[in-house]
């Protein structure tokens, strides 16, 4: 038990009394606890759409002469489920990487007003006219990762559109905060119950699976968000309303300022 926080307790038991004696996870203990985790999530994300191609597959083997029409939208499943496949290996490869020693962080000079347009570009592409999103941009550049705050900023507009029904709309905000530097983004979406919000960044954590997965989620958004964050000495605020909508406060330090 060394290095652990020993808790003896006394315990009624059928009529008896009994010791407990417990001991508190040492932090080696959690990092494998959260290993497990999340390679028993990963697995089974990873297996869902499995299952469902290799069910076509076979169905396609036993079938040969399936008519072409069946045959196109069983493709078409396949590939939706491979693409969602190649989603999820991209995110946790991306998660591996913020979290290895063997990449530090490079800071260059970030032109946040252009990235900020390329965000929304993007934000607008993936709404296809169903959200008003609008852009103000009044903060300095930064150094930092472009392409790491990029997926960042870019990862939180894709959940604010996923997350908003169809006429909501976005702001993506860049600014000084009082004694920080803050990209936001406000929406008018369906909103995040108080119970939620302090395991949201948690892999692979969702209030609703099939709405994620409907809207091509993978569960993984939020932590990259955080991490990158962490790796920037920034950190990420939720405030959320649940049916009115959310803001997600992505705040960076000052010391992010050019010298
Ligand atoms: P996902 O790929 O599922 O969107 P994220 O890590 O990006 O994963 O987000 C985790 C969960 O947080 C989402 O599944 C969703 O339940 C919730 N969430 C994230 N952004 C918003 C938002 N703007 N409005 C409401 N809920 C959100």
């Amino acid at each position: 038990f060394r290095g652990r926080k020993l808790q003896v307790q006394i315990i009624p038991f059928e009529n008896r009394r009994q010791i407990l004696v417990s001991h508190d996870a040492t932090e080696g203990e959690r990092v494998e606890a959260m290993r497990r985790d999340f390679i028993a999530n990963a697995s089974h994300e990873l297996r869902t759409p499995l299952t469902v191609i290799v069910g076509f597959l076979e169905i396609a083997l036993a079938d040969p002469d399936l008519d072409a029409a069946t045959r196109t939208a069983h493709l078409n499943l396949m590939t939706e489920q491979a693409t969602r496949m190649q989603r999820l290996i991209e995110d946790m490869l991306t998660l591996s990487r913020l979290e290895s020693d063997e990449y530090p962080l490079k800071r260059e000079h970030v032109d946040v007003a252009r990235m900020m347009e390329s965000v929304a570009q993007e934000a607008r592409a993936l709404s296809g006219g169903r959200h008003q999103i609008s852009v103000h941009v009044d903060g300095p550049d930064v150094m930092g990762s472009p392409e790491e705050l990029r997926s960042a900023f870019a990862n939180l507009a894709s959940n604010a559109v996923r997350y908003s029904p169809n006429g909501g709309s976005i702001v993506l905000s860049w600014e000084r905060g009082p004694d920080d530097l803050r990209f936001s983004v406000k929406d008018s979406g369906i909103g995040i119950d108080p119970q939620h919000l302090a395991r949201l960044t948690e892999r692979f954590y969702r209030v609703d699976k099939s709405r994620s997965r409907e809207t091509q989620g993978t569960g993984l958004g939020l932590a990259i968000v955080k991490h990158v964050l962490a790796r920037h000495g920034g950190r990420l605020k939720i405030e959320s309303e649940p049916g009115k909508g959310s803001t997600f406060i992505a705040s960076l330090p000052n010391t992010s300022l050019p010298g």
